[in-house]
């Protein structure tokens, strides 16, 4: 149980600076529970509170935790040098909370990224004791065999790396996809496997983390949605 003032929780949902959400208290733009609170110093409960603004409801959320689908062609970076940056496809209040990707996907590569602004769920599910399973599929150049995922399996060693990195598993989806499973997260790890291994991939899409799926959560690229704790629990 927390209490806050009004202006204070409506700045935390990121809707706009202090002053601004002030004004829409005393201009009679928020609801609670169909009554109008217009005392931007009212201390209000905020867990489980929805409010009212412009007639959309908004639930308080202290940290927010979403799944995006990511298109190509974004930079997960905070400062994008080639691309649109992640936050740019994002409603925008989120770019008033401090939203950051949970490890990040390369501009070119599609599928499930995770966001939130809890600087301890990002630490945690960053960590490399953290051994949660990753699942790409790579579209490949060169047709996979059974002696690419034969080595993918045994390990390949990349040029920086002290010892050879192997997949967890490992299967050809068809002549030119192959799924990777991987519970480590280096530079451009699926790339470089795959050329390690004699083949390259011309499109990388990642279809999982842990037991978190794209074709769970049902959305369309570019599309995202907030994670409930149910969900975050198959993030192991
Ligand atoms: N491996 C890659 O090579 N690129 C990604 O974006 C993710 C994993």
């Amino acid at each position: 149980m927390s209490k806050l003032t009004l202006d204070r929780i409506l700045q935390s949902q990121g809707i706009g600076t202090r002053k601004y959400c002030r004004t829409l208290i005393v201009d009679d733009e928020i609801t609670i529970n169909g009554e109008v609170i217009n005392d931007y110093r009212e201390k209000i409960e905020t867990d489980g509170l929805i409010f009212t603004l412009f007639g959309e409801e908004w639930q308080y959320r202290e940290h927010v935790y979403i799944a995006l689908h990511k298109p190509p062609n974004i930079e997960c970076s905070r400062k994008p040098s080639h691309h649109p940056g992640v936050l740019t496809i994002l409603p925008e209040e989120f770019t008033w909370r401090d939203l950051q990707p949970v490890g990040r996907l390369d501009h070119d590569t599609t599928g499930l990224l995770l966001m939130s602004d809890d600087g301890s769920f990002i630490h945690a599910q960053s960590s490399p004791k953290r051994h949660v399973p990753k699942i790409y599929v790579a579209t490949t150049h060169d047709p996979v065999t059974p002696e690419l995922v034969a080595q993918l399996l045994s390990g390949v060693q990349l040029n920086d790396e002290p010892a050879p990195l192997a997949a967890v598993s490992c299967k050809m989806v068809d002549t030119h996809h192959i799924e990777i499973v991987l519970e480590q997260g280096k530079y451009h790890q699926v790339k470089r496997m795959l050329v390690a291994a004699g083949n390259h991939c011309t499109a990388l899409e990642r279809t999982a983390i842990g037991g978190l799926t794209l074709a769970a959560l049902a959305l369309d690229e570019g599309d995202w949605c907030y994670l409930e704790p149910e969900q975050l629990a198959l993030l192991v």
